[in-house]
């Protein structure tokens, strides 16, 4: 799809070799640069609800939706509205503002037995900070995660999204100190571990979304809030994907299984730059200025990122997250009977609105089977053919797909046709084999 008045050939190319030359890798985050699929990026001029269009005046049905920062569509007239009125007030003060307090309160009182939450700017900084509160309510140095699972690029927390080894943490990144994550224990997810009277806390993706779309297995949350209890270790659901998708609330409560801590992001901050942590009063109390746990930050709480959260929260509700899912749930059986057809082994495993491919002939359940089935080396191929016909997926094979409000079942089947075009292509690479 592309408008012959805008095209504007080569300009992706153009704007790619200049930001390669003043920016690492052209990128601001390495996944965006296309090394795991190849090609050059697409670089975005503008988006509105489903779609994205680049400076070629292309138009694409975009699946990626900022990794699920995006919520309502692209532009969305309410947080448009919300940012500017914001804005036009002063951008940043070091001072309370009111819409941190209705942020906060619409969080907490949409996710049972969270009582309060602290902003900061990132996912990244929620996690690193609900770490620390752990270490610092606990006096425990250990912090479990599961493999697959990402909880940012904080030094601690990089262990183990990507390592095979269910072991005591091995940096995964260069330039992370072996010191840093000597107390990162990485297991495999789906399985309740040992947890023992060293371990501050286990962080956990609720539904693990980073490494494809993998839903924990019946018990395992439950069995993971038993192990924390018997232990006096804390329990912490990174939501920053999950939360205010999945549920208007947290999955916390799709799944019955409440933790000591919650991590949001993403979707709160309405496409700002925004985190939260929050959790128990007794628990949060440890945090400074009341307790001895040091956290801070000059644009936390930022106002423009807190109307945008706002607004976005005031539009969803459950009947709009329900029919989403629905919507959701019958493309993915859709698009399962595309790949069936065109005899191509895949997955389209999807929890609410929350949907993934995995090309494989069993379903995923932890990391070394997520693996697996990216070494088969088709996502190249399907997100190049996918672009080719309109639809922009994540350009890595590890990510999740964000249909959105903005996402209409005729938008939804504009992607199964361009899904139906690429398995054809998907046959072709298969036959080759
Ligand atoms: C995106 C993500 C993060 C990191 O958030 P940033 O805003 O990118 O720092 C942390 N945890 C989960 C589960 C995420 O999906």
């Amino acid at each position: 799809m592309s408008d012959p008045d805008f095209l504007d050939a080569g300009a992706n190319e153009q704007w790619f070799a200049r930001a390669r030359q003043v920016i690492p890798g052209g990128v601001d985050s390495p996944v965006r640069s296309f090394a795991a699929v190849g090609g050059t990026p697409y670089t975005v001029a503008r988006g509105e609800g489903a779609h994205v269009s680049d400076v070629e005046g292309r138009v694409y049905v975009d699946m990626v939706q900022s990794y699920g920062a995006v919520l309502l569509g692209h532009a969305h007239p309410a947080v448009t509205d919300a940012v500017c009125r914001a804005a036009a007030r002063g951008t940043t003060f070091g001072a309370p503002t009111e819409g941190e307090v209705l942020l906060a309160e619409t969080i907490c009182a949409r996710v049972e037995g969270c009582d309060q939450v602290r902003f900061v700017s990132s996912g990244t900084e929620a996690a690193m900070s609900a770490v620390r509160v752990a270490r610092g309510y606990t006096g425990r140095d250990r912090v479990v995660v599961f493999e697959g699972c990402y909880h940012g690029h904080s030094d601690t927390l990089l262990a183990g999204g990507g390592s095979g080894v269910a072991t005591l943490g091995l940096p995964l990144s260069a330039g992370v100190p072996s010191l840093a994550v000597a107390e990162t224990m990485v297991v495999p997810y789906g399985e309740v571990p040992d947890i023992d009277e060293r371990v501050a806390c286990v962080l956990v993706e609720p539904v693990a979304a980073n490494m494809g779309v993998v839903p924990p297995p019946p018990g395992f949350l439950q069995g993971l809030r038993q192990a924390c209890d018997d232990s006096g270790a804390l329990l912490v659901f990174d939501e920053v994907i999950t939360g205010f998708r999945v549920l208007d609330g947290a999955a916390s409560d799709l799944y019955g299984v409440r933790p000591d801590l919650w991590c949001f992001g993403k979707v709160i901050g309405g496409g700002l730059p925004i985190g939260a942590f929050g959790g128990r009063r007794e628990v949060l109390s440890v945090l400074a200025p009341e307790g001895p746990v040091y956290q801070a930050g000059t644009l936390s709480g930022n106002p423009v990122a807190t109307a945008a959260g706002l607004a976005v929260l005031s539009e969803i509700d459950g009947a709009l997250l329900g029919d989403l899912s629905a919507r959701v749930a019958s493309f993915a059986a859709s698009l399962a009977s595309v790949f069936e057809a065109g005899g191509v082994e895949a997955q389209v495993p999807y929890v609410g609105p929350l949907v993934g491919v995995f090309f494989a002939a069993d379903p995923v359940r932890n990391f070394a089977d997520a693996r697996r089935s990216v070494a088969g080396g088709l996502y190249p191929a399907f997100f190049r053919a996918m672009l080719d016909n309109g639809v922009a997926l994540a350009p890595g094979p590890y990510e999740a797909l964000f249909p959105g409000a903005a996402h209409s079942a005729a938008v939804l089947d504009r992607v199964l046709d361009a899904a139906g075009a690429a398995v054809e292509v998907l046959r072709s690479v298969q036959g080759a084999r």
